[in-house]
């Protein structure tokens, strides 16, 4: 489908714009599962951040927002137009490649925390750095730091199965943490957690973002996207707001 106002993605301009530096740049970007019949989750997709911008992509449930983050860290790839990720063409990258940009660049949090329930919060956050050939007790020197940056300090010790939704996604924000990372991906971040907990994880994202992290949030809930600096929605696989989408 054509927008109105969709930029040619072969024209100079458009090139300039790329190469003036986005740190996320999905161009005319598709996904296609080869499910039969095959569902096109992603179709045009057009979305251009910055450095340092916190950006929030609303969407229905099932209107391709995991998809969008799958692709977005490297997760998964498209199938359709072009990535760049700090100018880096993700399609010219091996998996190894891709694993090792995530674990250098990438954060991620996701609404169900991903917590091992037979590690410790420390083991946890530490195993936030796998990809780093870090030696171990600098590893947990940086978990230690990360914990505290999320107000955890208290629990390191602690099994996630004895922690709060708000606590385990806190021990999930300080493993994203780890890596030192350029950008966080969160996919509906505030998915389990009540109003309180909610507050408290919308007041950490903006101490990060003021930190300088770009930080990217999915979700469905109009009082969490409120917090961005800019709300981008994704309907049926498509941004419905391509003036949002490439501010
Ligand atoms: P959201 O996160 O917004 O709820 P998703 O990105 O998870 O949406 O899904 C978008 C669409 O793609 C849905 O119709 C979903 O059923 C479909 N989909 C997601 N993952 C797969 C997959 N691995 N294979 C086939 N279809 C998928
Ligand atoms: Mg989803």
């Amino acid at each position: 489908m054509l927008l109105s106002g969709e930029p040619d993605v072969a024209s100079p301009n458009w090139v300039d714009d790329g190469e003036r530096g986005a740190l996320l740049e999905l161009i005319n970007v598709g996904k296609v599962f080869p499910t039969i019949p095959p569902v096109h989750a992603l179709t045009g997709v057009h979305l251009r951040v910055m450095a340092g911008e916190y950006v929030a992509i609303v969407g229905q449930s099932g209107s391709g927002k995991s998809t969008l983050l799958n692709v977005l860290g490297c997760l998964d790839r498209h199938t359709e137009g072009r990535y760049f990720f700090d100018g880096i063409d993700t399609a010219d990258l091996s998996d190894a490649e891709r694993a090792a940009l995530r674990g250098s660049r990438i954060g991620f949090v996701f609404q169900s925390f991903h917590l091992l329930g037979h590690r410790t919060v420390l083991e946890n956050v530490m195993l936030g750095e796998l990809y780093l050939a870090t030696p171990r007790s600098q590893r947990r020197r940086r978990a230690l730091e990360a914990l505290e940056q999320v107000d955890m300090s208290h629990r390191v010790g602690f099994f996630p199965t004895r922690l709060s939704g708000g606590e385990r996604q806190r021990v999930a924000i300080a493993r994203a943490l780890m890596g030192d990372p350029d950008v966080l991906l969160c996919d509906e971040p505030t998915g389990n957690l009540d109003s309180h907990n909610t507050g408290l994880m919308l007041d950490l994202l903006d101490a990060l973002v003021a930190r300088g992290i770009t930080v990217l949030v999915i979700t469905h809930e109009e009082s969490v996207s409120r917090r961005a600096d800019r709300r981008v929605r994704i309907q049926d696989g498509v941004m419905t707001d391509l003036a949002a989408s490439l501010r």
